[in-house]
């Protein structure tokens, strides 16, 4: 994958430039967040300890397979895509490449995911749309993304956050929950919880946040039952459902000792 282009200074600009979109943008006005500056600062240093450099687990080999893999990723899971793309991505890892197999090819491939025959149709219109738009190429804008076929807001902010660096929040299914569920940012849409955290993770950690808080969600903070002696931030947590207070060690975590989705 590419590595971010964006620097801290670049990445403040992107940032303010996205909380002045979330402005403008007629939304649902947000409720605030239950923690303090110290207290949210302190839950991402934690963070940060804990997964350094955390990674994306959807499996691609350049921009525009993470991009096929995440509009593939609706509705289904990590590890599900990541199963039906090792081989398509190992004979089409281009949009040339992915519009010579065609669609039926394509379908094919991806048959053991949900919604796989409107999901290989996206997948060979977003080719000839980043052809016919872009010189094949995956665009680092939001406004070239979302245009695309079979791209939401959504597909937008990972792409951006993992492919260009850029300070991007996309809320899926565990942020969402993790957001209401400890008052970090409580909201009934993705869209009002993304405009909280926009707003409240200092500048130094907005770059990872996006995956510090799936990853917590997927392993700690359950959806079913949060796994609370285990989470490095208890003492903090303001849940109503946590079970201690007494905040698990602090050490470094090996990606590869993950469990699988
Ligand atoms: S203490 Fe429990 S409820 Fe609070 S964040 Fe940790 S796992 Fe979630």
């Amino acid at each position: 994958m590419e590595k971010p282009k964006t620097k801290n200074a670049a990445g403040a600009a992107a940032r303010s430039t996205l909380r002045d979109a979330a402005k403008r943008k007629s939304r649902a006005p947000s409720k605030r967040t239950r923690y303090t500056r110290a207290e949210i600062a302190e839950i991402f240093r934690r963070f940060h300890v804990q997964r350094p450099e955390p990674q994306g687990e959807l499996e691609h080999v350049n921009v525009f397979t993470l991009l096929v893999a995440v509009v593939l990723s609706a509705q289904a899971t990590d590890a599900g895509v990541n199963k039906a793309t090792r081989a398509l991505f190992a004979i089409a890892d281009t949009p040339e490449k992915m519009l010579a197999l065609g669609e039926p090819r394509v379908g094919d491939y991806i048959k053991t995911i949900g919604l796989w025959r409107n999901k290989a149709k996206n997948v060979i219109a977003l080719c000839e749309a980043l052809i016919r738009d872009h010189g094949g190429e995956v665009p680092g804008e939001r406004e070239a993304l979302v245009a695309l076929p079979g791209v939401g807001r959504k597909t937008a902010n990972v792409v951006l956050n993992m492919a260009f660096g850029q300070p991007t929040m996309a809320v899926d299914t565990h942020i969402l929950r993790i957001g209401n569920r400890i008052g970090l940012a409580p909201g009934k849409t993705p869209d009002q919880v993304e405009d909280i955290l926009v707003r409240i993770i200092p500048d130094e950690y907005m770059r990872h946040a996006h995956h510090w808080l799936i990853l917590h969600g997927r392993y700690v903070c359950k959806a079913r039952k949060p796994d609370c002696p285990a989470c490095v931030i208890a003492d903090i947590c303001k849940s109503a459902e946590k079970t201690t207070s007494i905040p698990a060690p602090l050490v470094p975590i090996e990606p590869l000792e993950e469990a699988p989705a």
